[in-house]
């Protein structure tokens, strides 16, 4: 049986962008505000200590809580998934200055500053997720104030509650 998107009776979300963008940010106060389950991919990884990154058994549990559906993925790529999982891609975006500030803030060296910025500027996982995603699934939403942040969440709240599954 392959598991689909009819299935679930809640959504699945992916949250993506640049690193610096909001993604944790805004999973963490859309966890809040819909009670689904953020999976920040990042520190599932590092808390397991996978030196390899990814395995069989994190394959497992990833698989059986997709197919319940009220998840908030985070993660910085978006082609690495298959299809069927997310019902909604939100691809966070952020202006180049501001987002150079956030990550020096971070502490990033300049190489890796430079990359990022680069990153967004040429909208890298915005055309990555257009590429492995339906085009209607797939959202850029702007994240350079606090006012964005709030606008997002509230958004995609609504979104939330009126989804109804596919069946
Ligand atoms: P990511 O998970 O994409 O790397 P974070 O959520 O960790 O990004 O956010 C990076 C930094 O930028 C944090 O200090 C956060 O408070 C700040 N930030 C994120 N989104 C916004 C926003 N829309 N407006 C202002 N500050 C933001
Ligand atoms: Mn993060």
């Amino acid at each position: 049986m392959v598991e689909g998107s009819s299935k679930r009776k809640r959504p699945n979300i992916l949250v993506t962008g640049t690193p610096g963008t909001g993604k944790t940010t805004m999973s963490t106060a859309l966890a809040e505000s819909t009670q689904f389950r953020h999976i920040n991919v990042g520190d599932l990884v590092k808390d397991k200590n996978l030196h390899d990154g990814w395995d069989a058994e994190l394959d497992c549990f990833i698989l059986n809580i997709i197919e319940e559906g009220g998840n908030i993925v985070d993660h910085h790529g978006c082609d690495f998934f298959p299809e069927r999982w997310f019902d909604c891609v939100v691809v966070l975006q952020t202006d180049n200055t501001v987002l150079y500030d956030r990550l020096s803030n971070r502490g990033y060296n300049e190489t890796k500053l430079s990359n990022n910025v680069e990153c967004e500027i040429f909208q890298v996982i915005l055309e990555e997720a257009k590429e492995s995603y339906a085009e209607d699934r797939v959202v850029a939403l702007k994240s350079d104030t606090i006012q964005d942040m709030s606008r997002n969440i509230t958004t995609m709240t609504d979104w939330v509650r009126n989804w109804h599954s596919a069946s």
